[in-house]
């Protein structure tokens, strides 16, 4: 069962990168010290394309193509919102 996100703006140069549309935290390598570090440092860290749908299971996570239909196991995340 994979839920699909959408990649928003990652931050701190890619230290932290959640779901444009539920808040999903894809990665989170800043240690909870987010404020101490600024805005793309360019450390090279690797995150998702801005807008990519991302599917999530688990631990596993992959880029589904723009226009590919959903899977039967595959459901859109909610908007928190
Ligand atoms: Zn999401």
């Amino acid at each position: 069962m994979a839920t699909i996100h959408i990649a928003g703006e990652p931050r701190f140069g890619g230290l932290y990168q959640d779901c444009a549309r539920c808040g999903h935290v894809f990665q989170d390598y800043t240690g909870g010290e987010v404020m101490t570090l600024e805005e793309d440092a360019g450390l090279g860290i690797p995150y998702w394309t801005v807008g990519n749908r991302i599917a999530v299971n688990g631990n596993a996570s992959w880029n589904i193509p723009d226009g590919e239909p959903l899977e039967d196991d595959e459901t859109e995340c909610r908007p928190t919102s």
